[in-house]
């Protein structure tokens, strides 16, 4: 590695919690945020068709401490994360300070297996990805154990091949799992989706493509049998025809909003 490199990364938060979300809930975790997003979701919570600007209503003069900002009920609720105009809030901070912190954070100092490490953001797969690669040797060089780590992604970012030598290579960390937690960005975030569509692996733009065309499908089965339900009820005046009628145009509702559901995530 080439010592002569700046390795500082712009740390928005770095806390000991217990992690909040996915496979791991309840799990202790340091959290290391890094600055910086290429997203910045501004659909959450708002009609469809609407972005929020609540994020610029909040005064960045007024603030001196990332924790004392004020929460945000529309668009990104990490907004101080990426938000040129919090930046100040972020300080650029060494590898070794980083992990100085780190072990002032974890019981005893060390991950052991009670406690994962969790790099998020903002996006933790933009630049800082190539600092990665020297947080995890100077935590490797000082033997805090740590064996699971998460990044959690809006999953756009390609690894660099650097970092992917380096997990290769794997020098300090014989045991280490790493998790790639990818939360893709649907409409409701407000994002485009020829922006937010490389979060797919290729086979996974081929999953929607049959599933739409499975759909397609159970939607012409379901309509042909509701028709023939229809012509039958009409002979026959039964109630038991009329009540599977009624469930069947229910269950083609219920494929329809599928259907459109699906078109809307792949246009
Ligand atoms: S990708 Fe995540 S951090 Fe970035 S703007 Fe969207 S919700 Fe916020």
């Amino acid at each position: 590695m080439d010592k002569t490199t700046a390795k500082k990364i712009k740390v928005a938060e770095l806390f000991y919690s217990l992690q909040g979300e996915g496979q791991y809930l309840g799990t202790p975790s340091i959290f290391l945020r890094v600055f910086g997003c290429n997203f910045k979701c501004a659909g959450f919570s708002m009609p469809r068709g609407h972005l929020s600007d609540e994020r610029l209503s909040v005064d960045p003069s007024k603030y001196t401490d990332y924790n004392s900002l004020p929460l945000v009920h529309t668009g990104c609720d990490s907004y101080a994360s990426w938000d040129p105009r919090f930046k100040h809030l972020s300080p650029m901070m060494e590898i070794k300070d980083i992990v100085d912190k780190m072990e002032e954070l974890l019981p005893n100092g060390m991950f052991g297996n009670d406690a994962h490490l969790i790099i998020t953001g903002g996006e933790p797969l933009l630049g800082w990805q190539k600092m990665y690669a020297y947080l995890l040797a100077e935590i490797g060089e000082r033997d805090m154990g740590l064996n699971n780590i998460t990044f959690e992604t809006n999953g756009t970012q390609d690894l660099n091949q650097d970092f992917l030598d380096f997990l290769k290579a794997n020098p300090f960390f014989p045991n280490l799992n790493i998790t790639f937690s990818v939360s893709s960005k649907l409409p409701s975030s407000g994002e485009k989706f020829e922006e937010a569509r490389s979060a797919f692996h290729p086979s996974c733009l081929l999953q929607v493509k049959s599933l739409k065309r499975l759909f397609v499908l159970r939607l012409f089965v379901s309509i042909m049998i509701s028709v023939t339900l229809l012509i039958l009820s009409g002979l026959c005046r039964t109630k038991m025809i009329m009540k599977m009628c009624y469930v069947q145009l229910m269950y083609t509702q219920k494929v329809l909003v599928r259907v459109r559901w699906l078109t809307f995530q792949s246009t």
